[in-house]
């Protein structure tokens, strides 16, 4: 059968077809089907935890979300890290490092816990953060005895203990900052630094 179909009916029929196929995206043809396809946020269920990049002295606000319902026998995961709108260091934004947060925590090469090579040793072993603080204790007690200056040959007071330097880490709040300062200096330590530049 030979059909002629004119321009304007050809547009009208193009148009028709488009309108049907646009309702039914909408939801008005079979709409239980598309309704159902719906996909829940990911991060619905998730716990959202306030952190602090780990990386520089920028010490950007991390959101962290985790699943896992902190019962005794399931392990939390972290499955999504963000910029903290609300922090008033980077106001949501991330530079790269801090964008893949995610990659570094779940690196398999991760230390997780403190380890410890004895002398002439070749292998690092694990030990508990009780036995690691405890012999962190006694090294700085046994290296201060041992070096701490109170006066100059002078007679200059000082109160410097100038063998053992300290690094911590960004991820402290302003208090503690200030607390690790306080002790430091206490101490009477020199090598001092902080990557957020307490
Ligand atoms: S996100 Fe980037 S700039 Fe901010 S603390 Fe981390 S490494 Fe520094």
């Amino acid at each position: 059968m030979n059909m002629q179909v004119s321009r304007r009916a050809f547009m009208k029929l193009g148009g028709a077809t488009l309108a049907t196929s646009t309702m039914a995206a909408l939801g008005f043809g079979s709409g239980e089907a598309l309704a159902a396809s719906v996909r829940p946020y990911k991060l619905a269920s998730a716990t959202e935890t306030r952190n602090t990049c780990p990386y520089c002295s920028v010490s950007c606000g991390v959101l962290m979300y985790s699943i896992g319902d902190k019962a005794k026998n399931a392990r939390a995961k972290i499955i999504h890290i963000e910029g903290d709108p609300d922090h008033p260091v980077n106001r949501g934004t991330l530079c790269p490092k801090g964008a893949g947060l995610i990659d570094f925590i779940h690196s398999d090469t991760r230390l997780k816990y403190p380890e410890y090579r004895a002398p002439g040793s070749n292998k690092w072993e694990r030990i508990t953060w009780d036995d690691a603080l405890d012999r962190i204790a006694g090294l700085l007690k046994k290296d201060r005895d041992a070096n701490f200056v109170a006066k100059t040959d002078a007679g200059l007071t000082v109160n410097r203990w100038l063998t053992t330097g300290m690094l911590a880490a960004s991820a402290s709040s302003n208090e503690v900052g200030y607390l690790t300062h306080k002790v430091a200096r206490t101490l009477g330590l020199l090598a001092f630094d902080n990557q957020a530049r307490v």
